[in-house]
């Protein structure tokens, strides 16, 4: 073989591309002279876990300058470098939004449930994006049985309501971590608020007053729904909880917040202190816990924080972790 040089790889792919086209030259001036299309296709992506169909459902993305205390215990040149290393704009926090719905066989299970149709608004359709990716995926909010939620920031409850005030999940159980709801409802507990999360103390009240409180409480481990048992990892927020999806011989860790933010940071620096964790301690001890047990007892993990489709795999790697992304599987 001889060595490839650029001009001779361009050379190829153009050879190979005659090649392909066969024996007809295909010329299509046409497409050189459409317009782009600006607009993603609809985001959603399928997989199975034993016999329970995991839907992932995006809710958008957004970003902010990098702040100067982003990660509360390393400076913002350590973050900018790491940032850099992932091939990710150095000067940006990119944060993106990842419910997902599960259909266990016997009932469909939404857990969290984005920013809501007020962010959509807001963000000209950058954020906000649950509802109609959930219908893109053919999934009618009125058929949920059951809404799971992890914790109350506002990017796992707001969707719950609409801007009318009304349930979008009008037929479904809502169930909330009991810890979580004691602390939220207590108005006198934003003084244990980090800074950034102050101007959420009175949403989850909103929100749920809006359903007039109708929920069921669970806390630590607790099968919520058959084959879906809840897992206290408390740091992120004061009652923060994930859940763990089995089925047959497969198990899927619903992780939430266990990493948060630019949550690919946190994989990799578990030692970081985001710093829109309350516990920033307990946080980092709760992120090393989960992904030592998700990486030992080899489980898929869905992050709801982490690059779409938010799935894969975590193994140890020095003093952190790496996520190996889940192949996409063209078919079910
Ligand atoms: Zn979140």
């Amino acid at each position: 073989m001889t060595q490839l040089t650029r001009r001779h790889l361009f050379a190829g792919a153009a050879a190979a591309g005659a090649v392909f086209a066969g024996s007809k030259t295909i010329v299509s001036p046409a497409s050189a002279a459409a317009p782009a299309a600006g607009t993603q296709n609809a985001g959603w992506y399928r997989y199975k876990v034993g016999d329970f169909e995991v839907t992932v459902v995006t809710d958008g993305q957004g970003s902010t300058p990098l702040p100067d205390s982003y990660v509360t215990n390393t400076p913002k040149d350590t973050v900018a470098k790491d940032l850099a290393a992932l091939f990710l704009p150095n000067d940006k926090a990119i944060h993106t939004y990842t419910p997902v719905v599960i259909n266990t066989g016997s009932k469909l299970v939404a857990i969290d449930t984005g920013l809501g149709l007020g962010a959509y608004a807001q963000s000209k359709g950058k954020l906000g994006q649950y509802q109609a990716n959930l219908k893109a995926a053919g999934i009618d909010t009125n058929n949920i049985d059951v809404v799971i939620i992890s914790h109350f920031h506002g990017d796992h409850i707001n969707g719950l309501i609409g801007p009318d005030n009304k349930p979008i999940f009008a037929n479904a159980e809502i169930m909330v971590p009991e810890t979580e709801w004691a602390f939220w409802m207590d108005e006198s507990n934003v003084s244990k608020l980090p800074e950034p999360a102050k101007g959420q103390i009175k949403n989850p009240a909103r929100v749920f007053g809006a359903l007039g409180d109708k929920v069921t409480k669970y806390q630590g481990k607790k099968e919520l729904v058959p084959g879906i048992t809840s897992l206290f990892t408390p740091g992120h927020t004061h009652g923060h909880h994930s859940h763990i999806v089995s089925s047959g011989n497969s198990t899927l860790l619903v992780q939430a917040d266990v990493t948060a933010g630019a949550a690919m940071l946190f994989v990799r620096n578990p030692d970081w202190q985001f710093v829109f964790d309350s516990d920033k301690p307990l946080a980092v001890e709760t992120r090393k816990k989960v992904y030592d047990m998700a990486s030992a007892d080899k489980m898929i993990v869905q992050g709801y924080h982490l690059p779409f489709p938010a799935v894969g795999n975590v193994e140890k790697v020095g003093n952190g972790y790496r996520l190996v992304p889940a192949t996409w599987n063209p078919s079910m």
